[in-house]
């Protein structure tokens, strides 16, 4: 299979994303947003080929597995797939391995990298009969591409000016049937239209520990670590249900035993090196335990706007949002109300553990009644919706 990349490498891509170079935040050991060229390369070669290798998110696999069975059957061009799900889950992966069952190329760009209709335009001219198209972060395409993009996916063709004023006159162009695979982290910033285009949508979820646990020892396994079951389960229980920080966690712990130890890497090991991270036991990091200490303190546990928080932790909005809320949700550490972020109980427990002082909370949790005073029984499942969708986002 031919892997090309348009326009620009991954890494160029990540590195025009402001406050997520990992080698400039040596916090940052776990999050899944930053990747260094290091990580590029090795995350290249742990990157399962197969569906038959890639771990857990069962339900999308089967449902893959019948898409690209079928489209195998007919000889024709996959559906239109979209995978959306927080960083370092595994959708640039999918494609990957979307492309190598279907036996066809993969294209690989994202939303930012195509500026004009014309770009893209030229990408689609250059494919081949039932290549795939990876386009990541697609939430961020602008919208005179995205109306280029509409035809091309729905017809296989694209409409062209020529010329200019009144002898300009639009030219339709076909094109080989071919596939997109669109990766987004915001699937509520996707917009009905494109999301119509995809005949498939799959969400992918945080990943169980056990799957963490398979990842590891694959992973340690590709890279020759010696790892024992008791240190993949210390990493596992802190790798955020991600596999991409989990696989960091252990070129990390490697480092650690090969520095510190005979590089054989056991439970002492593995603890060891996550005290010299920062990171504690439910795999948070200086910059999320930040984050919920502002709430807790500045605010008086919320609710808080998003941009609020962002300014006094100083990083941006967006990598609060993609790389460090839906984690913290999922623990059950954050809410989003419609009037913003509320710290919770647990975080409060969690913090005042690690020995934080923790000020009385202005209201307490989401299931606070006097946070919905007042509102309609309506009001309240529109405003529970939208929550509900920018968490999903
Ligand atoms: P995303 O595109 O969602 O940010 P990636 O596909 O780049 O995430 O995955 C990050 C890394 O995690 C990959 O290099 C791969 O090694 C690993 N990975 C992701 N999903 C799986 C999986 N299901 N099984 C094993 N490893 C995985």
């Amino acid at each position: 299979m031919r892997v090309e990349q348009v326009f620009e490498t991954r890494r160029n891509l990540l590195d025009s994303r402001p406050m997520q170079d990992a080698s400039q935040e040596p916090d940052r050991h776990v999050t899944a947003g930053a990747l260094t060229v290091e990580e590029v390369a090795v995350e290249g070669s742990l990157r399962p080929r197969s569906l038959a290798d890639y771990i857990g998110q069962a339900a999308v696999k089967q449902n893959l597995e019948i898409l690209l069975a079928a489209a195998r059957q007919r000889e024709e061009a996959a559906d239109h797939v979209l995978l959306f799900g927080p960083p370092g889950l595994g959708k640039t992966t999918l494609a990957n391995i979307i492309a190598r069952e279907l036996g066809v190329n993969l294209h690989a760009t994202s939303g930012p990298a195509i500026e004009r209709p014309g770009d893209l335009a030229a990408i689609l001219t250059n494919l081949d009969e039932r290549d795939v198209l990876f386009i990541d972060e697609i939430h961020r395409l602008n919208h005179s591409v995205e109306e280029i993009l509409y035809p091309a996916m729905e017809d296989f063709a694209i409409d062209v000016m020529i010329g200019r004023g009144p002898s300009a006159r639009s030219l339709r162009l076909g094109l080989k049937p071919f596939t997109v695979v669109g990766a987004t982290t915001r699937a509520g910033r996707i917009g009905g239209p494109l999301r119509d285009r995809f005949g498939a949508v799959y969400r992918l979820d945080y990943y169980s520990q056990d799957e963490l646990a398979t990842i590891i020892s694959r992973s340690a396994g590709i890279l020759g670590v010696d790892i024992d079951t008791q240190a993949v389960d210390v990493l596992a229980r802190r790798g955020r249900g991600t596999p991409r920080v989990v696989n960091r966690l252990l070129r990390r712990v490697r480092d650690y035993a090969q520095i510190r130890s005979d590089g054989r890497i056991g439970t002492d090991e593995a603890t060891q090196a996550m005290n010299a991270m920062d990171i504690d036991d439910e795999g948070l990091d200086t910059t999320d335990r930040r984050l919920l200490a502002a709430i807790v303190q500045k605010f008086a546990s919320g609710p808080v706007g998003g941009a609020a928080v962002a300014a006094v932790i100083g990083e941006e909005i967006e990598t609060i949002e993609d790389v460090y809320e839906p984690y913290l949700l999922q623990l059950g550490f954050l809410d989003r109300t419609p009037q913003g972020r509320v710290a919770t109980e647990r975080a409060r427990g969690h913090l005042r553990g690690l020995g934080y002082e923790i000020p009385a909370p202005r209201k307490s949790d989401r299931t606070d009644a006097g946070l919905w005073d007042g509102m309609t029984a309506e009001g309240r499942a529109e405003a529970e919706g939208r929550a509900e969708s920018e968490t999903v986002a």
